[in-house]
C-alpha cells in the first residue's frame, strides 16, 4: 500500500512500502511461465499482498498455495479494475507476462493499463527478464519514494485555465 508522505508542487511523493501490493497478470500463452515464476519466487512473494486478473489469480493460487485476490478475467475488465486500483494507490507493482505473438480481444484495456502504470510511475514487468530484475531489486525490501502527478492541483489548474 502506498501512502502520501509529502505534497510537492506539481507532484506528490508517494512511498511504496516494503510490503507491496503486487498484481499478477498473464495472457493465456504465458500462464505456465508466470506460474513457474511464482513457484520459483514463492519465498519472496509470500511476504507481499497479491492480486491479479481472474484466471491468472485462480491458477497461481491453486498451484502455489499463495493467497491471490482475483478481479474479473482480463477480457471482462480485470485489467481495467487493476488500472483503477493504481489510481487509488492500492497497487504498487505489476508482473504482467503478456503475449506479444497473439492478438488479444482486450488490447485497448491492456494498453490502458500500461499507460496508467506509466502515469503513476508504477514498476511493471512485461516479460520474465524484467520480472527477475524487479523481484531481485533491493527495493523489494525497502521503502521507495516516487513522484506522481498532483491530481488535485492538476484539476484545479485545468478547471481554471481551459
Ligand atoms: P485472465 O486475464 O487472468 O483472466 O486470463 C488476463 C488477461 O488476458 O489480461
Amino acid at each position: 500500500m502506498s501512502v502520501v508522505s509529502k505534497v510537492a508542487n506539481d507532484y506528490i511523493t508517494f512511498t511504496i512500502e516494503p510490503k507491496k501490493s503486487i498484481a499478477l497478470i498473464a495472457h493465456d500463452g504465458k500462464k505456465p511461465d508466470l506460474i513457474k515464476w511464482c513457484q520459483d519466487n514463492y519465498d519472496i512473494l509470500k511476504k507481499h499482498t497479491l492480486c491479479g486478473t481472474g484466471t491468472t489469480a485462480k491458477m497461481v493460487a491453486n498451484t502455489t498455495g499463495l493467497p491471490v485476490l482475483g478481479y474479473n478475467s482480463g477480457p471482462l475488465g480485470g485489467d481495467q479494475q487493476i488500472g483503477a486500483k493504481i489510481t487509488q494507490a492500492e497497487i504498487d507493482m505489476i508482473i504482467f507476462f503478456s503475449d506479444p505473438l497473439t492478438a488479444q480481444p482486450h488490447d485497448p484495456d491492456v494498453k490502458a493499463l500500461l499507460r496508467i502504470a506509466q502515469v503513476y510511475d508504477i514498476p511493471i514487468a512485461n516479460n520474465k527478464a524484467t520480472a527477475d530484475f524487479m523481484i531481485s531489486s533491493k527495493y523489494m525490501d525497502l521503502p521507495y519514494d516516487h513522484n506522481v502527478v498532483n491530481f488535485n492541483k492538476n484539476v484545479q489548474n485545468r478547471a481554471a485555465t481551459l
